[in-house]
This record gives C-alpha cells, sequence and structure tokens, in this order.
C-alpha cells in the first residue's frame, strides 16, 4: 500500500536493534482514516474467504483488527499477553517471545471466542522473527479453527518471518514489505 509506505518514509524512525518507530499513526497515536483504508485493504484481499473472526494479539494489532473486521462484517479478537503461569483451563495458551521487550510471555484466548467452526483472518502490526504470528496460528490450530491467512500492516521482510515451516500453506499479505532498514541508510521498501 503506497499509502502506508508513504507514512513510513515521513514519520517513521528507524532505531538501533531492528526496530521500527511508527507511533504517530499506529503504535500510540492511531491515524483511524489510515487504519481504515488498511481494514479495506485487507477485506478486498480476503473478502471470499467468509472469515467469521479476526484474531489479533494485544495491543497494537486491535485497531487493526477492529477496521478489517467491521469491513468483513464480523468480529475482531484479540489474544491477550500474559505473564503469569497462573491460567484459568478455559483458554488456549501459546508461548511467544517479545521482539521489542525481549522477554517470553504467555498468548492466551477463551475458548469462547476461537473454534472449530471459525475461519480466522489473523491481524498484526509487524512482523520480524516470526514469534507472534506462531503463537497467534498455534492458538487457531488448537481451538481446530481454519486459518484464511494473516493480514499484517508491516512485514520487515528481511529478517525471514514470513518464511518459517509453521507458516506453509497460510496466505501472509503484508501492507508495506521492508526490504532492508537502516539508522542512516534509511527505508527500502520491497
Ligand atoms: P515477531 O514476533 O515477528 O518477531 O515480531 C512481531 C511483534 O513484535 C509485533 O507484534 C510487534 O508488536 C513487535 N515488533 C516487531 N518488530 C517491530 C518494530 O520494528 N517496531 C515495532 N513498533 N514493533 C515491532
Amino acid at each position: 500500500m503506497k499509502l502506508l509506505e508513504q507514512r513510513i518514509l515521513t514519520e517513521g524512525k528507524v532505531l538501533s536493534g531492528d526496530v521500527l518507530k511508527i507511533d504517530s499513526f499506529l503504535n500510540q497515536q492511531i491515524d483511524v482514516k489510515l487504519l481504515d483504508e488498511i481494514g479495506k485493504e485487507l477485506t478486498r484481499l480476503f473478502k471470499d474467504e467468509n472469515v467469521t473472526k479476526v484474531l489479533t494479539a494485544e495491543s497494537s494489532g486491535i485497531a487493526i483488527a477492529c477496521f478489517a473486521a467491521l469491513h468483513l462484517g464480523c468480529p475482531a479478537v484479540f489474544a491477550r499477553k500474559s505473564k503469569s503461569s497462573n491460567i484459568s483451563d478455559n483458554l488456549w495458551t501459546a508461548k511467544a517471545h517479545s521482539y521489542t521487550h525481549g522477554n517470553d510471555y504467555t498468548m492466551i484466548v477463551s475458548k469462547d471466542y476461537i473454534g472449530p467452526e471459525d475461519r480466522v483472518l489473523i491481524v498484526d502490526d509487524f512482523l520480524a522473527n516470526g514469534s507472534a504470528l506462531t503463537a497467534l496460528v498455534s492458538l487457531c490450530r488448537q481451538a481446530g479453527a481454519f486459518v484464511v491467512g494473516a493480514g499484517i500492516a508491516v512485514e520487515k521482510a528481511y529478517q525471514g518471518g514470513s518464511k518459517l515451516p509453521e507458516f506453509e500453506g497460510i496466505r501472509i499479505e503484508s501492507m508495506a514489505k521492508i526490504a532492508s532498514m537502516d539508522p542512516e541508510k534509511g527505508i527500502i521498501f520491497e
């Protein structure tokens, strides 16, 4: 999406440790018009898949999930990120490693909201090494739900997350694909 690429180029800040900061329109302040366009584009791509749930992880994926769900006409569900091991048994759980915080955590979602009847579109703000997406796919597989695909706002393609064997057969659509990123040389899209 040219619109998103343009915003990344004008407002994105490349930090050390391969982190792109886009707090001004996605990760803290939210440009709802831009996210509406992302929701529409994801709907255009997945409209024939009979999506019954859009699943994401708190917190930055939630806004994207809401706009996609609005246009697809289904609920948005977000997995919580729990640090405690005191987890009730009506939950699907999956371990993940946080790219930005560097810690391990457990992603949890109630069994009430994802089940075998569901056709799930997973969305997230970033795809880097693939840990968050792996956990979201795992939650769906445990629930017996079918993953129709994954819609990602920003994929740092050079980090290779989308190539993990866990995602074989899963259609991954990224609205902006970064081929390389460097604090001095800037951002190059695929
Ligand atoms: P992965 O699990 O694929 O390694 O990383 C994806 C998750 O880490 C996303 O949910 C996102 O929250 C966070 N993340 C990864 N890379 C970046 C980045 O460059 N900038 C920001 N703001 N978050 C990132």
